[in-house]
């Protein structure tokens, strides 16, 4: 948490005169989005005005959430979003630990902005900014906002929408709640959520229910050619281009399908595979049980990072070359 003085410091910058923005990583997921527009409606709370800049689309799963229509995609809204940032006397960057995550449009951006930069996130080894907040064991930024609420000492200012939205970035980065770093406290935090007026149910099918039967059968075709190498410990999964356009692939659509490898009996490593849509490159997704770090990993072999349980990469070459060469680096690894 911020130190008691920092804390008063940033109380002095919450102020009406301050133009705030809040800004979140490429790709935004539910901990992105739930956390920034929470914090969002907090601010609101406090009578402050808030933007929410996203760098590019987001999937339509989250889109229920109070004010996501609001939100700014700079990929969409280039001069407003290159504005609002270039005029911001406050930014928050939340859940992202480095500019450059905030993609080759709003990084350049914000390394430039004049503004205060305060960082609340968990991801490992964050860049400097002016206030940090970073913490590696707590399981979502959402979670982060809920204790910055505390430490300015206004959650009873905490209403129905941010409660729906931190919600919904707790379930969505712990995976139901199931994950390493879920605590006693992340269920105490949720507890109060609830009481504010949260609703599991809507929240969960909102959000999770939301198959499409294309989907389903772009997932139905990677689980049927599932590998598994390294003695059981290592599953792969892959995806091409062409496949995703025959099964008319929505922003989104991938999401979870990595945590498959991990729930076969005895893996430790999960990798997923996908040629992005446009662009000649690899994206990577990387799962991991106990103490297998594939932050580390994917830092050292493929130009990525993220948690210690689950991390993201980029490779250039093709997908065959990828994946074995993939193959080559976890074959050696000590695990
Ligand atoms: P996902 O596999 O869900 O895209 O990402 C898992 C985690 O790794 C997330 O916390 C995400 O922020 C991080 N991550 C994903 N891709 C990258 C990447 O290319 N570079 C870095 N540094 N982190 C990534
Ligand atoms: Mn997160």
């Amino acid at each position: 948490m911020f130190s008691p003085s920092e804390i008063l410091e940033i109380k002095n910058l919450l102020v009406p005169e301050n133009k705030i923005v809040i800004i979140t990583h490429y790709n935004p997921d539910g901990d992105a989005v739930g956390s920034s527009l929470g914090l969002k409606h907090f601010l609101k709370q406090m009578g402050l005005e808030a933007d929410v800049i996203v760098p590019n689309d987001f999937p339509k799963f989250l889109k229920w959430m109070p004010e996501s229509k609001k939100i700014i995609i700079a990929d969409y809204k280039r001069k407003i979003a290159g504005e609002a940032i270039y005029n911001a006397d406050l930014i928050f960057i939340l859940d992202f630990n480095a500019s450059h995550r905030s993609g080759n449009l709003v990084g350049p951006w914000l390394e430039k902005a004049k503004a205060k930069k305060i960082l609340i996130d968990h991801h490992q080894q964050p860049d400097d900014f002016d206030f940090v907040y970073s913490d590696v064991t707590v399981p979502a930024t959402s979670q982060m906002i809920y204790h910055f609420i505390q430490a300015l000492e206004e959650e009873e200012k905490v209403n129905v929408d941010i409660a729906q939205c931190l919600y919904t970035g707790i379930m969505t980065d712990t995976g139901g709640f199931r994950f390493r770093s879920t605590s006693a406290t992340t269920h105490r935090i949720i507890a109060n959520l609830i009481e504010k007026g949260a609703d599991p149910a809507m929240i969960t099918s909102s959000t999770w229910d939301t198959n499409t039967v294309s989907r389903l059968h772009l997932l139905a075709l990677i689980l049927g050619r599932i590998e598994v190498v390294k003695e059981g410990k290592v599953a792969i999964l892959w995806l091409k281009r062409d496949e995703l356009k025959q099964y008319g692939f929505q922003k989104g659509d991938t999401e979870g399908f990595v945590n498959y490898g991990l729930s076969i009996m005895g893996t430790q490593v999960s990798a997923f595979f996908m040629e992005d849509l446009y662009e000649d490159f690899i994206k990577i997704s990387f799962r991991s049980k106990d103490d297998v770090d594939v932050n580390q990993f994917s830092r050292n072999h493929f130009n990525g990072g993220g948690h210690i349980n689950a991390a993201g990469g980029k490779y250039m070459k093709n997908i065959e070359e990828t994946i074995a060469d993939f193959k080559e680096k976890i074959e050696a690894e000590d695990f």
